[in-house]
C-alpha cells in the first residue's frame, strides 16, 4: 500500500518507505501530486543539501527532479521516491502539478519563481 502514516497534530505525513509508481495517469484528478507518484529525484535534493532547481515531466510521463548543479548521471546520484515529500518541504513545487509532458520547470534558487519551457532530451 502507499498510504501514509499521519504524523503529529499538524496533519503532515510521514513519508516512510511506501510504494510509488513511476507512471501515474496525468493530469492528476485532485489537482495535486498524488502520494503514489514516484519521481527520479537527485539525492542532494532529497537530503536537503540542495534545493530543487529543475523538474522535468518527460514525454513518456516520468517525473525527474534535479538540483541543477550536480551531475545526475553519477552512480547513485538519483533515487526513485515519493515526489509529494518534496512538495511538503517546498510548497512552491505544488505549482508544477500541471506541468505538461515534455516541459521543464526551472529556477535559480528556492526564492525564485519557477519558469517553464519545452525541453528536448539530449539523447
Ligand atoms: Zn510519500
Amino acid at each position: 500500500m502507499h498510504d501514509h502514516s499521519p504524523a503529529a497534530a499538524d496533519g503532515s505525513y510521514v513519508h516512510e518507505e511506501h510504494e510509488v509508481f513511476r507512471y501515474v495517469p496525468f493530469p492528476f484528478p485532485e489537482g495535486q501530486f498524488p502520494h503514489s507518484l514516484g519521481a527520479v529525484v537527485q539525492r542532494t535534493v532529497l537530503e536537503g543539501v540542495e534545493p530543487a532547481r529543475q523538474v522535468f515531466h518527460t514525454a513518456d510521463n516520468s517525473w525527474n527532479v534535479g538540483d541543477g548543479v550536480n551531475d545526475p548521471n553519477e552512480p547513485g546520484a538519483v533515487v526513485v521516491t515519493c515526489l509529494r515529500r518534496l512538495v511538503d518541504r517546498d510548497p512552491s513545487m505544488a505549482q508544477l502539478v500541471d506541468l505538461p509532458h515534455g516541459y521543464e520547470a526551472y529556477r535559480a534558487g528556492p526564492d525564485q519563481p519557477w519558469r517553464r519551457e519545452p525541453f528536448t532530451p539530449l539523447d
